[in-house]
């Protein structure tokens, strides 16, 4: 059996606790490998390599770094192939999916290549007699990221890209589920000439997470998961003294007005809904159509467009969607369409029964919709992270948006229509982070942040973009006076400017 080891000061390190996850490919059902898990004393000495490293990289100037994070991005796109295949292999998406995971990271490195930009301070040049008031940004040191197995590339590169742009090292503690992805970027990383210890990959679980809130040298905690270990990152994180950030998890409505383009719709809900078997954070998995007219006519045309999808192995190119992640979420999916029926929704299609032809030991499951689905169910309230849509149908806009609004997450959300002056309302009022107008996975550009609202996200600053740099920097304000002639006067009052 393979063995993955973790990542430290720029080469592979065995650990010795003797305690492992197991790395499943989700097209067959089989083990393919074993991750070690680190002790504290392990992730200590990770962390102290960073602490180390972090120094000389914080004093190399920004255009420097910047050239590190253009080699990183030459490197991915040279490894592209090749990167998406083993992504596929541990995630179970499509290749072409794997690639716009790959991709979406990369955009914000590229944002990460302009930051000596973004690293200029403000100056006030004559603040008061001979004095100027300038800031600067300075690294925290080091920070850490914690990562979701839905997308192994795209959110390390979220948060290290712009970590280490701006000159902190990096303790990445990925997914045990499909770890091996985040080590490759690792190795790149430091292909790319990031020195030895900039970024660190330790493996594990809950204890491995627990010695990251908890270590005295950590800075800041970047976090991304499902909200209840969010919750608890945030709150254990920041009781021990650490900046956090830490998104959870979603349930996003896409509202459909009846002046919609219903063929675009449909498709657009179709990808939004099953692509990636519906573990995405960014997925659309309710639909509430305005109105009986649209709702039957939008089921009738998503019943069809239903039956033309084709579940496969990740290698498969026709394929619009691969396994879900692991047997036990196979079945978590299936006991939520169970629970749907009972609590009285009507299961239009039913997916649980799929199986694929050669790899019935695969974690597949077919696409469901449910209609009549109402607020107060269990299964409207939580996140099923499946290839499940379920249908709320809403008499006019005002309970339309009520819907995402009052729900308890508030990550994503989108309103289909042509109604411009709508659409700009819907934007205005809706109580959610991220919003798509015609736009079914509103996930924004990398120079835009990314964050959700409620318990879709703890702590104040959101992922990449500007909002990133303020979160993996503080602000240093310096106020200089070069004053001319006469000594003047002690001052025993606050100053001011007169
Ligand atoms: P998860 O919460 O199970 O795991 C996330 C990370 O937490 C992993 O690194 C895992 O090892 C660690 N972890 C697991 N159990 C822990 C515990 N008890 N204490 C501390 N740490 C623990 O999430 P997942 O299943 O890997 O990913 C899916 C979830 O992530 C979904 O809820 C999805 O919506 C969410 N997600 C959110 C966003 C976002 O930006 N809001 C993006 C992607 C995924």
């Amino acid at each position: 059996m393979r063995d993955i080891a973790h990542f430290v000061n720029g080469q592979a390190f065995d650990g010795a606790s003797g305690r492992f996850g197991d790395v499943f490919n989700p097209n067959t059902g089989e083990v393919q490998a074993r991750v070690q898990f680190a002790t504290d004393g392990e992730i200590d000495a990770a962390v102290q390599a960073a602490a180390k490293a972090q120094v000389g990289w914080a004093a190399t100037n920004p255009q420097r770094r910047a050239r590190v994070m253009f080699e990183f991005k030459r490197l991915i796109e040279r490894d592209m192939n090749s990167l998406a295949e083993i992504l596929s292999s541990e995630h179970g998406k499509v290749i072409a999916d794997s690639k716009g995971d790959i991709q979406r990271g990369l955009e914000v490195i590229e944002f990460a290549c302009g930051i000596p930009h973004i690293l200029k301070g403000e100056y006030t040049e004559g603040a008061g007699p001979g004095i100027d008031v300038y800031s600067m940004r300075q690294p925290l040191g080091v920070c850490a990221g914690i990562t979701p197995f839905n997308f192994p590339a795209m959110i390390p590169m979220w948060m290290f890209g712009i970590a280490i742009a701006v000159g902190n090292s990096f303790i990445l503690k990925p997914s045990e589920k499909d770890p091996t992805v985040p080590l490759k970027l690792a190795e790149l990383m430091m292909e790319a000439g990031a020195p030895e210890g900039v970024l660190n990959v330790i493996h594990g679980d809950k204890s491995a997470v627990d010695a990251i809130l908890t270590h005295p040298l950590i800075r800041a905690v970047s976090f991304v998961g499902s909200s209840d270990i969010a919750h608890y990152v945030y709150q254990t994180g920041t009781a021990h003294g650490k900046r956090v950030q830490a998104m959870g998890g979603a349930k996003n409505h896409g509202l459909v007005l009846p002046d919609a383009d219903l063929d675009q719709v449909v498709k657009d809900l179709s990808g939004a809904a099953f692509g990636s078997a519906g573990e995405r954070c960014m997925a659309l998995p309710v639909v509430v159509p305005v109105g009986k007219k649209t709702a039957d006519e939008l089921r009738e045309r998503l019943v069809a467009e239903i039956d033309t999808l084709k579940v496969g192995i990740s290698t498969d190119t026709a394929a619009h969607y691969g396994p879900v992640v692991s047997a036990q979420h196979r079945a978590k999916i299936a006991d939520y369409i169970q629970i749907g029926v009972d609590e009285g929704a009507e299961l239009v299609v039913d997916g649980r029964d799929f199986s694929l032809q050669g790899f019935e030991k695969g974690f597949f499951i077919g696409p469901s919709l449910f209609d009549g689905v109402k607020k107060g169910m269990k299964t409207y309230q939580e996140e099923i992270f499946g290839p499940v849509l379920q249908m709320v149908r809403a008499e006019s806009f005002e309970e339309a948006i009520a819907l995402p609004s009052e729900h308890q997450y508030g990550n994503g959300v989108a309103i289909f229509t042509r109604n411009g002056r709508a659409a700009r309302e819907f934007a205005a009022r809706v109580n959610v982070g991220m919003v798509g107008i015609n736009v079914p996975i509103p996930v924004p550009v990398a120079y835009h942040t990314f964050g959700g609202w409620k318990r879709s996200a703890f702590g104040d600053t959101n992922q990449h973009g500007v909002e990133g740099v303020k979160f993996y920097t503080k602000v240093k304000t310096v106020t200089a006076r070069w004053p001319e002639g006469d000594v003047e006067d002690s001052a025993f009052v606050i100053p001011t400017m007169k």
